[in-house]
């Protein structure tokens, strides 16, 4: 019970037998139930990590494919770089905002990781010959000094690499994640413009009968999840390869 709720014992006794609950309770139900979601999503990520990685190699060969490709481009793709550092704490890769009691989340995307992927201080050369990339680093943004994580794609061996620019990783990350969340914004306020406009258009052909604007607002019709991108890929794979 909150210290600012004062009951007596009587009223204790009261409110039980009326079975009431006071407010606290509610909201400890109200946070075990989220604590209960926050567990499935970790675990949700955790598994999707996992997936991504498996899968690092057959992603990275459809990399043109994924940046041209919105849907795929456009995939949450926020666990797939961790991290952090003194006083600036964990790497943030996503971003919940509260619209007017909306929450808005904004994840980095894939076709973002995969660009981020492109600059050399993401990069390193694995023993096998090929190229790995840095999924995960940790480093002080006074000294500078960093330590990562690179994964190879083709033998998913794990390299250590030492001593780059922390600033380099932390602020390059953070940057494009602003530039993720300006895309969403401008994607949506291009959708609204394009319902003002439609909605415009209806009233001037004398065939709106209720003139809300939010009837015309659309989003993108295809959504896509890393799952079913790997799915189809692998299929595309399959038939190239004639043994369809
Ligand atoms: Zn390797």
């Amino acid at each position: 019970m909150p210290e600012t709720i004062q009951e007596t014992y009587a009223d204790f006794c009261r409110r039980q037998k009326a079975g009431l609950l006071i407010v606290d309770e509610q909201q400890q139900k109200e946070n075990d139930d989220q604590e209960a979601l926050r567990d499935i999503h970790e675990k949700r990520y955790e598994r999707k990590y996992d997936l991504f990685f498996d899968n690092l190699d057959l992603i990275l060969r459809h990399r043109e494919e994924i940046l041209a490709t919105p849907r795929y481009a456009n995939i949450d793709a926020h666990y797939v770089l961790g991290g952090g550092g003194l006083y600036v704490g964990e790497l943030r890769t996503a971003r919940q905002l509260n619209i007017a009691g909306t929450l808005i989340t904004f994840n980095l995307k894939l076709g973002t990781v995969l660009k981020i992927w492109d600059t050399d201080q993401f990069r390193a050369r694995c023993e096998c010959g090929e190229t790995a990339v840095i999924r995960h680093f940790v480093g002080s943004p006074l000294s500078g000094g960093s330590s990562a994580t690179a994964v190879c794609p083709k033998c998913k061996k794990k390299t250590h690499v030492a001593n780059r620019s922390f600033g380099m990783y932390y602020f390059y990350v953070k940057g494009m994640l602003d530039d993720d969340i300006e895309m969403v914004v401008k994607n949506l306020i291009g959708k609204w413009t394009v319902a003002e406009v439609e909605h415009q258009k209806k009233v001037a052909e004398g065939k709106c009968r209720d003139p809300k604007i939010a009837q015309d607002f659309k989003g993108d019709k295809e959504t896509c999840s890393l799952e079913t991108m790997l799915q189809e890929l692998r299929l595309k794979e399959f038939k190239e390869s004639g043994n369809f």
